[in-house]
């Protein structure tokens, strides 16, 4: 079994709803066991290019779980794509649009990839408040994030300002 982490993100549609019951079908994926969640945390959407000009998308809510499995990384991103698509996802909506839900496979134990599908760990998981805090409640500080240094470090270097811990 690989230790793996999961970024939970949502903001259509009864955000907080989308989450409790992704967490629910995470527990139900095959040859894999879930072991714990954060609570859930708030917050504005990222400022991104794509979205200057246009009308403000609602607040995102976020989590992180831990899940054992014995999944390949593409077979799992498979299963969270499949979970993403039965919350209503729609795959051509464009990259950081609002969504009902978002799974991201943040890491993969200790595996670095990159491929046309997948990346590990998560592209911008290192930078992120709604990804570190939820996972600190996870890891310990020792928690190392693959070519980032410890999960500690990069607490220190991101504020959480405009994070806002909602559930425990
Ligand atoms: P971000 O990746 O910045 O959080 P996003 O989650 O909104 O943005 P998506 O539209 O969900 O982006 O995914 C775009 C593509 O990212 C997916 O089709 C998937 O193949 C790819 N991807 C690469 N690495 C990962 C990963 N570690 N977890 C999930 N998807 C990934
Ligand atoms: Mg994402
Ligand atoms: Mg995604």
């Amino acid at each position: 079994m690989i230790t793996t982490y999961i970024g939970l993100g949502a903001n259509l549609d009864d955000p907080r709803a989308q989450i409790m019951r992704a967490i629910e079908e995470l527990a139900a994926l095959p040859d894999s066991r879930l072991l714990a969640s954060s609570g859930l945390y708030r917050s504005a959407p990222l400022p991104c290019p794509e979205q200057a000009g246009e009308p403000d998308q609602p607040d995102y809510f976020n989590a992180v779980s831990r899940l054992e499995t014995r999944l390949r990384p593409h077979a799992l991103l498979d299963a969270l794509q499949a979970i993403e698509q039965a919350h209503g996802r729609r795959r051509d909506a464009r990259r950081w649009g609002p969504r009902p839900l978002d799974l991201d496979i943040l890491l993969y134990g200790n595996q670095q990839l990159e491929d046309e599908r997948l990346r590990l760990p998560h592209v911008g998981m290192a930078q992120r408040h709604f990804v570190l805090y939820p996972l600190r409640e996870l890891a310990p500080g020792s928690l190392e994030i693959p070519g980032h240094g410890s999960l500690a470090d990069l607490l220190e270097k991101c504020s959480q300002d405009g994070l806002e811990k909602i559930t425990s």
